[in-house]
């Protein structure tokens, strides 16, 4: 069971030989033991590292060993166990680990991308994902074509030769549309452009993108991750020669690279992860099942429905519907109305934590876009985003069912 980990002294762990779970991986992938031999992974809280003599600074700053760490801009010892826990779980040949999810967004683009590059991008995004692609991106010249990212037709008219990248959330905030990640990837590669996936929604233990096409998958680590709200992180998976070559000289020279404690506290999270996100799935279900057919509401959206327009798309992709469902109230006023008659539901905008989160996007998240667009993405006023936690889901339930007008 130890293969995934370093023991004291010793060279890291050779590949079991049978493959092992994301639950386990979760747990032992990516430790470096200390010469103490600790069994919580150590915190290296050190900025920067020692060298026994002026000629090993110089062989290090000429190629770094394995072992071998030169600033923490550039990476640290407990950094990287959480980077290669994260790429063993995700299946990817590597990772860098980023200061917040937006930090992965921005560095994965703009260590990719110069100017007259051609980039086409899905139109329901995160508020600050939409603002890299439509702000900072075309002011350096990035030309980025907007699509409905569920209309494969409307990928193909606009991926043309040369166009060097596709971007989208795998299942997009806050109105969870599901994306066609190997369809898309088809596309795309067919016209030699990479495929960057934001793939918070699906979680790195339900998601399969690097199998079904994804060159690059993006997670805010301060989602299901860390899941107790403590602390932003970010990652950029990928091939080794991608991650290394071409992100890292982007990340560790603009410098938003991951802190050594946020990175423990993230590896430590990552243990629990299996557990606590299947948990939170199996509630979000049980919600979204509850409250469909509920009189107050003109829409349940939820995945893992079989009336969701992807539902099929979605089994194949993650096997199930996240932990994210949205309801909508019909208007503002009783959107308001529900939110604050509702007593153990938190009014927030984080997800994927512990306690269970309610937000109204339109006034918050997804404040800042014209009504047109929000209109357009299905941002209607009476929607309410439900991040589901750990709580009994009959008491979750129970909250929402008074909270909600009678039904
Ligand atoms: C939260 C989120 C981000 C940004 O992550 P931060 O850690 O808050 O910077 C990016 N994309 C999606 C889909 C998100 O939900």
């Amino acid at each position: 069971m130890t293969d995934l980990s370093k023991k004291p002294g010793e060279a890291p762990g050779t590949a079991p030989a049978r493959p092992l779970s994301k639950r386990t991986t979760a747990v032992h992938a990516g430790v470096r033991r200390s010469q103490y031999g600790e069994v919580s992974e150590a915190i290296f809280l050190t900025q920067g590292f020692v060298y026994d003599t002026a000629e090993a600074a110089e062989a290090r700053f000429q190629q770094a060993g394995p072992d071998e760490f030169i600033y923490a801009r550039y990476g640290n010892p407990t950094v990287r166990m959480f980077e290669e826990r994260i790429a063993a779980l995700e299946g990817a040949e590597d990772a860098f680990a980023t200061a917040s999810g937006m930090a992965a967004v921005s560095g994965a683009l703009m260590s990719m991308l110069k100017a007259g590059d051609h980039v086409v991008s899905s139109r329901a995004l995160f508020g600050s994902c939409l603002y890299v692609l439509e702000e900072v991106l075309t002011r350096f010249g990035v030309e980025v074509t907007f699509v409905d990212g569920t209309d494969l037709d409307a990928w193909r008219a606009a991926i043309r030769p040369g166009t060097r990248a596709v971007f989208f959330e795998s299942v997009s905030n806050p109105t969870l549309e599901v994306i066609d990640i190997a369809a898309v990837s088809e596309l795309a590669h067919a016209a030699g452009a990479l495929v960057l996936v934001d793939n918070v929604f699906a979680t790195p233990i339900f998601s399969r993108a690097i199998s079904q096409g994804a060159d690059v998958v993006i997670y805010s680590a301060t989602k299901h991750m860390d899941g107790q709200g403590r602390a932003l992180g970010g990652v950029i998976l990928g091939t080794r020669e991608f991650v290394r070559k071409t992100v890292e000289p982007y990340m560790k020279h603009t410098g938003g690279s991951l802190s050594p404690f946020t990175a423990w506290m993230l590896l430590k999270g990552l243990e629990t992860m299996d557990l606590r996100v299947r948990a939170q799935a199996a509630s979000a279900l049980a919600l979204a099942e509850a409250l469909s057919g509920h009189s107050a509401l003109s829409r349940v959206i939820y995945p893992g429905l079989p009336g969701h327009p992807q539902h099929l798309l979605t089994l194949a992709q993650n096997g199930q519907g996240g932990t994210v469902l949205a309801i909508d109230t019909g208007s503002k006023e009783a959107a308001f109305e529900t939110l604050n008659a509702l007593q153990l539901w938190t009014i927030s905008n984080n997800l994927g934590d512990a306690k269970s989160i309610v937000t109204h996007p339109a006034t918050t998240t997804h404040q800042r876009l014209p009504d047109e667009t929000k209109a357009a993405l299905g941002i209607t006023p009476g929607m309410i985003r439900l991040s589901v936690g750990l709580e009994a889901p009959e008491d979750l339930l129970a909250d929402l069912r008074q909270a909600l007008p009678p039904g």
